[in-house]
């Protein structure tokens, strides 16, 4: 490797350890890869290069933890490293809580502030956060960057994150944050390369993948989320449930005996695309079956994406650019020209051709007199990661 300025960036959840390398200033991708079945075991460590080809596989027989994982993950870049030193750490961390509106420089005091935040994202936050410590201890003096999926929404008016609840309640940080700021904010830093317009213009953003939200953005800053205090609300996903009405909530604890951890593991595992076909959460296999709760689960799907599309509508005052993006959203062609065909009231004429194959990269799928202007954009919030950890680099 003959590039200078090493990036990592981390990802890490309950299983799993992805990362990617960067060189050059975080403008050139070197190596991708993850660190999977944690704690299940036999844990797997994947690596390719920005070619997608194989260039590292290693498998455990049992089961590493996020320390164990992170130290092969480290001397397996040290041996790759060609001499240059690996200059920062970039990690995305689910929630900033209110204290957070960009990325900041992990120390000590940083880490305890995100300590107290685990009560709001308990079963994302302690993850990052061991990923977190593994790599402060593991790389001592290189810079660590903490870059919150939650930040790019402190922009939001105060009434788009406020709940009707007295303040006894909200003033203990029961509000709306909203999530996936990292891939909303990459693609409001695209926009403006494909269509300089787009700059200031009003935009509903969908990222569409295994968890799903949608976002409404003015002139790059984000005006409403989806998500709201967790990463469950607004659309269905894969297995999250979405919005239902909090009386369910009540319902299922005071008339059907379930507890806690049982309400949980419904709404955030057993709901969405899966609870609702009973077949799978994966959006191709449903799109591949011909079964009727199949249909059901992409239909209430493609609803809920309408209905929302027009509550963010309102809340730009109108619309100038429909975004899709995430695995679905990049991917599917029929559940795209399903939502576009749903939104015609709001000025969307998609360009069929183009919605089916819009190739890679920032592609515009609209028919060219659309009033509203219909995109894809590939997710890429280790990028945004990168850049930022890059910027913090460069400040010090
Ligand atoms: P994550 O949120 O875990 O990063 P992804 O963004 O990769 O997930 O999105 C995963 C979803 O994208 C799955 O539902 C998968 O079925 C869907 N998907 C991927 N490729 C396609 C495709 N060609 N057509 C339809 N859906 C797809």
């Amino acid at each position: 490797m003959a590039s200078t300025d090493h990036i990592l960036v981390l990802n890490t959840g309950s299983s799993s350890i992805k990362f990617s390398l960067y060189g050059n200033g975080a403008s050139e991708l070197l190596l991708k890869g993850r660190v999977e079945n944690l704690f299940s075991g036999p844990t797997r460590f994947l690596v390719q290069d920005a070619a997608q080809n194989n260039v590292h596989e290693q498998t455990w027989p049992q089961a590493l933890d996020h320390a164990a994982g992170m130290k092969a993950l480290l001397a397996f870049l040290a041996t790759r490293s060609g001499g240059q030193s690996l200059r920062a750490v970039g990690h995305r961390i689910v929630h900033g809580g209110s204290l957070y509106s960009g990325p900041a420089a992990l120390d000590e005091t940083v880490l305890a502030e995100l300590e107290t935040l685990v009560p709001l994202a308990p079963l994302h936050l302690p993850h990052n956060l061991a990923a977190v410590r593994a790599a402060m201890q593991m790389a001592p003096g290189v810079l660590q960057v903490a870059c919150f999926d939650t930040a790019f929404h402190r922009s939001q008016p105060a009434l788009a994150q406020a709940f009707a609840l007295p303040p006894a309640i909200t003033d203990r940080g029961i509000r709306r944050y909203g999530f996936h700021g990292l891939s909303y904010e990459y693609i409001a830093s695209r926009l403006p390369d494909a269509e300089p317009a787009l700059a200031g213009a009003r935009v509903v953003a969908a990222h569409l993948g295994n968890g799903a939200s949608m976002c409404a953005m003015h002139a790059g800053r984000s005006i409403a989320s989806s998500m709201g205090f967790t990463a469950i609300d607004g659309l269905p996903m894969g297995t999250r449930c979405g919005a239902v009405d909090p009386g369910v909530v009540l319902y299922l604890i005071d008339q059907l005996g379930m507890d806690v951890a049982a309400v949980q593991d419904l709404l955030y595992l057993k709901s969405g695309l899966l609870g609702v076909s009973g077949i799978s959460a994966d959006m191709r296999e449903l799109e591949a079956s011909d079964a009727p709760r199949a249909r059901l689960a992409i239909d209430l799907m493609v609803y809920r994406i309408g209905r929302e599309l027009g509550s963010m509508a309102a809340a730009l005052g109108g619309i100038d650019a429909l975004v899709f993006s995430g695995g679905i959203g990049e991917n599917s062609v029929a559940l795209r020209a399903a939502v576009c065909r749903d939104a015609r009231w709001l000025g969307v004429e998609i360009d069929k051709d183009a919605n089916a194959a819009p190739g890679t990269g920032v592609a515009r799928i609209s028919a060219a007199a659309s009033p509203v202007s219909v995109w894809v954009v590939p997710a890429n919030e280790e990028l945004m990661i990168a850049r930022h950890t890059m910027d913090l680099l460069h400040k010090r």
